[in-house]
């Protein structure tokens, strides 16, 4: 079904401890947006964060998901873009009417991104903050980083007309002591080389080929490709969970106003819609509540 290029790349290099993964997003990128007819500067952030949530969910298990929320007060005031295990990807922004055509700190004010981690398979969920950078999300994600306790990354991300594509390096620990040094001027030298990646290159040569292009002196080896698709995780099972956590006064409330209750799905426009014999069912009480108390 999906013959697009749309496809997450891991590779090594050998002889070090550098991975590293590539993606392109091409139809995953139009289906993310949907019927938004996001303006251009928009667009092209929620394009830039969509690849680096995929990027940065490529380790994740298929059950665990990786979030990137972006929050400012300028005329972009929401980003977010969630990445499963799986590959699959959703996301939304939330703007002015009028946004100037400015970089992300004009864009969405002064804000900070917030990556929100699920490990899957019942692992501790893990958040992290930073503000956001003057310049880039790149930058943010790069000061983010540099001052968490994570492995030494460095992302590119590059924004075509109807696609964006995005480049990861990642330094590993070593499983034996080695030396340092050595390990240092690895990661260094691949990121140089890294740097001169063009966004042209990044968006549209092929993945052997890029890889070549930078990494000729070194041994690259390729592990294969995994799909990337948009696909949304909502349900009417999680409508009405929302629904009973809003509580029977409003929800009911809601219901003699407008006849139904009609709750649409922000990342794909699904509406779902509720009457009354609904609603009465889901307050009836023999729904047994989601969470079991006596649980320890
Ligand atoms: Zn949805």
């Amino acid at each position: 079904m999906n013959r697009s290029n749309d496809a997450l790349h891991r590779f090594i290099i050998e002889q070090s401890h550098v991975r590293g993964e590539i993606v392109r997003l091409d139809s995953t990128l139009r289906a993310l947006e949907g019927a938004n007819d996001y303006p251009q500067p928009v667009r092209r952030l929620l394009a830039e964060t969509a690849a680096a949530t995929a990027l940065l969910a490529a380790t994740i298990k298929f059950d665990g998901y990786l979030t990137l929320q972006v929050k400012g007060d300028g005329p972009v005031n929401l980003l977010v873009v969630e990445a499963t295990g799986e590959g699959n990807l959703r996301g939304v922004a939330r703007h002015d009417d009028v946004v100037p055509d400015a970089g992300i700190r004009r864009l969405m004010g002064a804000g900070h991104l917030v990556m929100t981690i699920d490990p899957g398979r019942g692992g501790e969920r893990y958040q992290g903050i930073v503000s956001l950078d003057e310049t880039s999300l790149v930058r943010t994600l790069q000061n983010y980083f540099s001052r968490s306790e994570q492995l030494p990354t460095r992302l590119w991300l590059a924004v075509g007309d109807s696609s964006a594509a995005g480049f990861l390096l990642q330094n590993l620990p070593a499983d034996r002591p080695r030396d340092t040094l050595e390990e240092d001027d690895d990661w260094n030298r691949c990121v140089l080389l890294a740097d001169t990646l063009t966004d042209t290159e990044l968006l549209h040569l092929p993945v052997e080929k890029l890889l070549y292009r930078l990494f000729h002196q070194e041994s690259v080896r390729l592990l294969g490709a995994s799909p990337v698709n948009f696909a949304c995780r909502c349900s009417r099972e999680r409508v009405e969970r929302t629904l009973k956590a809003l509580g029977q006064n409003e929800v009911k409330q809601i219901l003699e106003q407008d006849g139904e209750v009609e709750v649409r799905c922000e990342f794909c426009n699904t509406a779902y819609g509720l009457d009354a014999v609904d609603i009465g069912l889901l307050f009836s009480g023999d729904h047994q509540p989601v969470f079991n108390q006596t649980r320890h």
